[in-house]
């Protein structure tokens, strides 16, 4: 006999349960997995115990999750810093131990919750003496980042598919693997705006020698100064003023700065005049012919010279860790964009692309480019001479920029 901890109530594991494996249904399947977990990890005798020394231990209030495009984020509320370990146990599923811990009594209460959606089937909360065990049920090939947070505490863990994103160049399953999360405690977070272009290189040019290095310095100053009004920024400009500062220099600045975020500020330009809308870019192989051909413009080389660069970083790529979080960073700007601009301007929402841009190249934060119009189209042009819509640029990046930080300070 089989005796478990399920919540606060002792149970008896039915025993034909662990001979239906090749018939299970789904609910059966979050039961066989207790009943795997179990026999590795019961303890019988544990039910007066696990209820003692309560005070010095440890509760886990709340589990919480949420679906994102390119991985599942599991966040656990706890009242207190808490050890913990994080083992995948099998192809499908994830086990965390958390010592000196307990269940809230919501968690007592209703220790399972059933999710069912893409890559996550079922999250179950186990309790043993002065342990509490996390079952996370999985579908399909996964890898997981655990990471903690503070004030409060939370111990997040991010699942990502063993699969390539949709959106995204051919990798090898072998080559996605979870990023590294910045870590938001109480400091500020750092962000490193980078103004296109300065000096010698004007950038692209519209009529009347409306440059892009000006709208992008422009429009990082007001950006800045929004950030700078809010607390828990710390906010550094690759250049302030006209000056002509190379790419691999943009790159290291923000690395010497440890930026948990860097954002470029860019304007597209196009052979075609009637090109327009907004785009935002990050770090990997081109998306289509556009994406290779902006990038080698950005890049201030011809297309073939920046294919040949995409050629030589395949190998970086692969350890380019960062890259889920870029995507997450890009999108969230894209999805203020397309709130706040591009329905009101009738402009096109171009999307999240990549490209091999040398400025986004082995940075180790999430980083991304943005190109916040086409100076190439007249009537484009005309709203970027003007200062009132700069201002609603730079606010819709502040709000992009911000809604990024929530998801990592919210870690959810
Ligand atoms: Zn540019």
């Amino acid at each position: 006999m089989n005796l478990f901890l399920l919540g606060s109530k002792m149970r008896r594991l039915p025993a034909p349960l662990c001979t239906k494996w090749p018939r299970i249904k789904p609910i059966e399947w979050s039961l066989l997995v207790v009943c795997a977990a179990t026999l590795l990890w019961a303890r019988p005798a544990c039910a007066a115990t696990a209820l003692s020394g309560e005070d010095t231990l440890v509760t886990l209030n709340r589990i919480r999750y949420h679906t994102y495009p390119t991985y599942t984020r599991v966040v656990l509320d706890l009242s207190g810093p808490v050890g913990h370990q994080v083992t995948q146990d099998d192809a499908s599923s994830l086990i965390v131990e958390l010592k000196g811990a307990i269940l809230g009594e919501a968690l007592r209460q209703d220790p399972l919750i059933a999710v069912a959606k893409k890559r996550l089937i079922a999250i179950r909360a186990l309790t043993g003496e002065r342990q509490v065990r996390v079952l996370l049920e999985l579908s399909g090939a996964f890898s997981h980042h655990a990471f903690t947070l503070q004030s409060p505490d939370r111990l997040v863990l991010d699942v990502f598919d063993m699969a390539l994103p949709k959106t995204g160049p051919s990798l090898s399953p072998s080559e996605v693997k979870p990023p590294p999360v910045p870590e938001v405690k109480s400091r500020p977070l750092r962000i490193v705006i980078d103004p296109g272009h300065g000096g010698k290189d004007p950038g692209a040019v519209g009529q009347e020698g409306l440059t892009e290095k000006t709208i992008a310095l422009d429009v990082s100053f007001r950006l800045a100064k929004l950030l700078r009004q809010r607390p828990g920024w710390e906010v550094y400009l690759t250049r302030d003023h006209d000056v002509f500062i190379s790419l691999k220099a943009r790159r290291a600045f923000a690395k010497r700065h440890r930026a948990d975020i860097f954002l470029s500020v860019h304007v597209n330009a196009h052979t075609e005049p009637t090109a327009q809308g907004i785009e935002m870019y990050l770090f990997g192989r081109a998306t289509d012919k556009d994406a290779l051909s902006t990038a080698a413009r950005e890049n201030a080389t011809s297309q073939s010279e920046t294919l040949n660069f995409q050629k030589q970083i395949l190998t970086d790529m692969v350890q380019d860790f960062t890259r889920n979080q870029s995507l997450e960073f890009a999108h969230h700007l894209q999805r203020a964009f397309s709130k706040q601009i591009t329905e009101k301007y009738a402009t096109n929402s171009l999307g999240v692309k990549r490209a091999p841009f040398y400025v986004l190249a082995k940075t180790d934060m999430p980083a991304a480019l943005s190109e916040i119009g086409f100076i190439s189209n007249p009537k484009e042009a005309r709203r970027l001479s003007d200062s009132t819509y700069r201002q609603e640029i730079a606010e819709t990046l502040y709000q992009g920029v911000s809604q990024y930080r929530a998801l990592l300070e919210d870690g959810g």
